[in-house]
């Protein structure tokens, strides 16, 4: 404190063109005044401040958008981000951030404390989002992982620190053989992406991801490095069944549930026997198993790997993801969606999932230690793929709230585990490894 106290003095000093000798505040002065302006600016925006408990209006098909904004509104870091206006200061660019000022408005007014309204239209940010990005425009459902990417990325173009066009500077690639290797590549890479890339948008949900590819010919290693925004998981599979029947003639109907097919033949039976004796029956999937099925090493065939940096050609090979930077804010989408050849699945496996202390520091670099994040809101889809419905669930000073369009309602902390749960929003309660 002692040491900033100083530079503000010099900093002061010199900005007001004062003469040091003429100005007499002394250290304790400043520093008081200063916690003071400090403390009196938090009070005044805490004074501001209502509850945040105000519904959104669907306003056609809308329900994928007010869940997402609900789960940002209770993103703090991003919320007073908008609130005070930061970005005004901070973009880069002098076009006005059109999108920007209308999601802060609507923040705004969610947040406004003594608001007679019960609700929120966002009909105009919708628009102005929708002019944006085309690709949303009609009236039809979509999906809420999409719309957060779009939206957020839009927001991070606007408000981006750097200039817009700027020639990517490649450096060229010595193979170095460091102890820190890998930490240092990563480092350079994520000061690349900084060069171009750097938003409060980036400052909260941007991470890193490693993928490592090992050749099976030259047992090479080839690291490439990945930012991302949020971390899709895929849901394992479960096979069980819920019911069979015996028929006359001792030939079993079975009926398998996630896949939701009849099969009816007597090896079925023996099949759902098998099933239940390994309690599979019922069994709920934890988060956990679902970064263990990201995380895990896949086998490459020839056709499907990249070139090997030794070899230079396409060989076998074996690929593993881990997280080489956390993101302050971590954002988990279930992957519950998934395309076969004529259809889009919905899996409505229940996967469990920690409220506090999720652990990714096994997911991590190695040797990185405990990585703990606290959960602080949900965005849920029920229903099928066609008629389907979005809603959030957010952390309150006290408690969760349910966030449905308009409506408003408390809800249980133990009623929060659900097989609707599909976006995930965590945040960064402690890291051992050292954040740069
Ligand atoms: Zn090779």
């Amino acid at each position: 404190m002692d040491n900033s106290c100083h530079a503000l003095c010099r900093a002061l000093v010199t900005q007001n063109g004062l003469q040091p000798e003429h100005v007499d505040i002394s250290q304790s002065v400043l520093y008081t005044s200063i916690m003071g302006l400090l403390l009196v600016t938090e009070k005044e925006r805490e004074l501001k401040l209502g509850t945040g408990q105000v519904g959104l209006c669907n306003v056609g098909n809308t329900c994928f958008l007010n869940a997402i904004v609900q789960c940002l509104s209770h993103t703090r870091g991003l919320r007073d981000y908008c609130l005070l206006k930061a970005y005004l200061q901070d973009k880069h660019s002098n076009q006005e951030p059109v999108l920007m000022n209308e999601f802060s408005k609507v923040l705004a007014a969610l947040w406004e404390c003594d608001s007679g309204d019960s609700k929120v239209n966002p009909g105009k940010f919708y628009r102005i989002f929708k002019e944006a990005v085309p690709y949303f425009s009609g009236y039809s459902q979509q999906d809420a992982q999409e719309f957060l990417r779009f939206l957020l990325d839009r927001l991070h173009t606007e408000i981006n620190r750097r200039p817009s066009q700027r020639p990517a500077v490649i450096p060229n690639k010595e193979p170095t053989y460091s102890r820190f290797r890998i930490s240092e590549e990563a480092f350079a890479m994520w000061q690349k992406h900084l060069d171009r890339d750097d938003s409060k948008i980036v400052d909260l949900f941007s991470g890193q991801l490693h993928s490592s590819l090992h050749c099976s010919i030259c047992s090479h290693y080839s690291d490439t490095f990945d930012v991302f925004c949020d971390l899709s998981l895929p849901v394992p599979k479960v096979t069980f069944f819920t019911s069979f029947l015996v028929c006359a003639d001792d030939v079993c109907l079975c009926i398998c549930v996630s896949h939701t097919c009849c099969i009816n033949t007597e090896q079925s039976y023996m099949m759902m026997l098998s099933v239940v004796k390994k309690s599979e029956y019922g069994r709920i999937v934890t988060l956990k198993e679902c970064l263990d099925l990201f995380s895990q090493e896949e086998k490459l065939d020839k056709e499907n790997s990249p070139m090997c940096d030794r070899c230079n050609r396409r060989t076998e090979s074996t690929k593993r993801l881990t997280i080489q930077k956390f993101p302050r804010i971590l954002v988990i989408h279930l992957n519950r969606f998934t395309m076969s050849r004529y259809s889009i699945c919905k899996s409505s496996v229940t996967v469990s999932f920690p409220l506090t202390g999720l652990d990714l520091g096994p997911f991590g670099p190695v040797d990185c230690g405990p990585v703990l994040y606290n959960l602080y809101a949900v965005c849920n889809h029920s229903g099928t793929v066609n008629m389907g419905h979005y809603t959030a669930v957010c952390r309150e000073e006290e408690g969760w709230c349910c966030y449905n369009d308009s409506c408003v309602s408390t809800i249980q902390e133990e009623k929060l585990q659900s097989n609707q749960a599909y976006v995930l929003f965590y945040e960064l309660k402690s890291c051992s490894v050292h954040r740069k």
